[in-house]
């Protein structure tokens, strides 16, 4: 795969180079305080970095959509810029409230090594064109030509074509990706390119039409495949056994069928469910085995289950994780979850890798932050990696 070809941090010269630096401080923010700075302070090592070697920084980011006039007001940067401050206090750190300009340019020019400059949300420049969002030909150019060098750090948008990546990095000199970038693709591409056996593979989450691509990309690399969640019913019906009210795709039906029909040793469902007769946090009743009865729903997995899933896994050398096995936001039925994370956590010869999303979520939430080798920090991105697509953000970076 190319991707792993892609030049990083240290095959570049940063000394009094203005860097242009994509990160990713889409973070949460409530009434103007920051909920969850994670994705800030995850880009200090490449910051860090960046200012040991001399560079002048740039940091462009999106935060949230931006589709009307209201938005330009109420999804402005300017709180991570305060946190920022507040984080790197050794570090000069100043906010444009502008995506383009004489003030952008004329700051920068007058720039010193080791000091930062935050550029505007770049969505800005998606009302009323969506400029960023379609990688407006000429945002591109404008952005790139603002500096000398550019790094993505911004994994979570690198599935996307973007002004504030892929545009940089086709009209730039020279560009890498950050640490960040570069442990994920070292990580998501391990579990594609080389992983050792025995492979298993976990998939969950809600529909089966999400995971086509993943499942099938999946089947050709492990040697086992659990299918939990949501997605699990629509293979359970195509079985033939009773799903009451869970969640269905009766259009995928015919396909699962010819997932189970070709992989008849290798895909695994669940064997008993947590039920309800209704889509909320009641006290769950356990079925005996797959039938479900009418007027109820699957939202966990059952012990049953997370018993045959640890035999499965047993073994394993390699462990991939996307979906979560149950409504995890739901204390009633996070059981199958956190049960799939603690038979994870206690595996230590094995390589274990979440998938980003709703799984790295519920595995952070519970507690297992530091059982897994890896947890990707992408969604979508994470997912299209795994389903073995290239990342425009990614791929327009230059080769080494
Ligand atoms: P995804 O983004 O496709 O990984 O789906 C994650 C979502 O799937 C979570 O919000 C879960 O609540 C949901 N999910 C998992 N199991 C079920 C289920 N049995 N029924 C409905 N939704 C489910």
């Amino acid at each position: 795969m190319k991707l792993l070809s892609k030049k990083t941090l240290k095959d570049l010269n940063f000394k009094n180079k203005v860097a242009l630096v994509r990160v990713d401080y889409n973070v949460p923010i409530l009434d103007g305080v920051i909920t969850d700075n994670t994705r800030i302070s995850a880009s200090f090592k490449t910051l860090r970095y960046l200012i040991d070697c001399g560079a002048k920084i740039v940091l462009f980011s999106h935060l949230g959509r931006v589709k009307n006039a209201e938005d330009l007001k109420s999804k402005t940067l300017l709180p991570v810029f305060h946190e920022l401050k507040k984080l790197l206090k050794d570090v000069s750190v100043s906010f444009i409230n502008e995506t383009r300009g004489s003030k952008l340019e004329n700051s920068i020019s007058a720039m010193k090594s080791g000091e930062i400059i935050l550029v505007e949300n770049t969505r800005f420049e998606d009302f009323p064109n969506k400029k960023e969002s379609k990688n407006d030909p000429e945002l591109g150019k404008y952005w790139a030509s603002l500096g000398d060098v550019f790094v993505n750090e911004a994994f979570a948008t690198s599935h996307r074509s973007h002004a504030s990546n892929v545009g940089i990095a086709s009209n730039i000199n020279d560009s890498c990706v950050g640490f960040l970038i570069e442990k994920e693709i070292k990580a998501l591409g391990h579990v594609l390119l080389e992983p050792e056996h025995p492979y298993v593979a976990i998939l969950g989450g809600a529909k089966v039409s999400d995971k086509i691509l993943i499942i099938e990309n999946l089947l050709k690399k492990a040697d086992k495949l659990i299918i939990g969640g949501g997605m699990a019913y629509t293979f359970l019906k195509a079985q033939g056994y009773s799903i009451g009210t869970s969640l269905l795709e009766e259009d995928k039906i015919s396909l699962a069928k010819k997932y189970l029909e070709e992989n008849s040793n290798k895909i695994f469902l669940p064997v008993d469910f947590a039920i309800t007769k209704e889509f909320t946090n009641s006290k769950p009743v356990y079925t005996e085995d797959q039938n479900i009865p009418d007027g109820m729903m699957g939202l966990d997995c059952g012990p049953k289950s997370s018993e045959k899933f640890k035999e499965i896994l047993s073994g394993a050398k390699t462990i991939v994780w996307n979906g979560p096995l149950g409504v995890f936001e739901f204390s009633n039925y996070a059981t199958g979850t956190i049960k799939i994370c603690e038979t994870i956590a206690k595996m230590d010869e094995c390589y274990s890798l979440i998938g980003g999303g709703d799984s790295a979520s519920a595995a952070l939430n519970l507690g297992f932050a530091d059982k897994f080798n890896h947890i990707s920090t992408g969604g979508g991105a994470s997912l299209e990696f795994l389903e073995g697509k290239e990342l425009p953000g990614i791929s327009a970076i230059k080769d080494k």
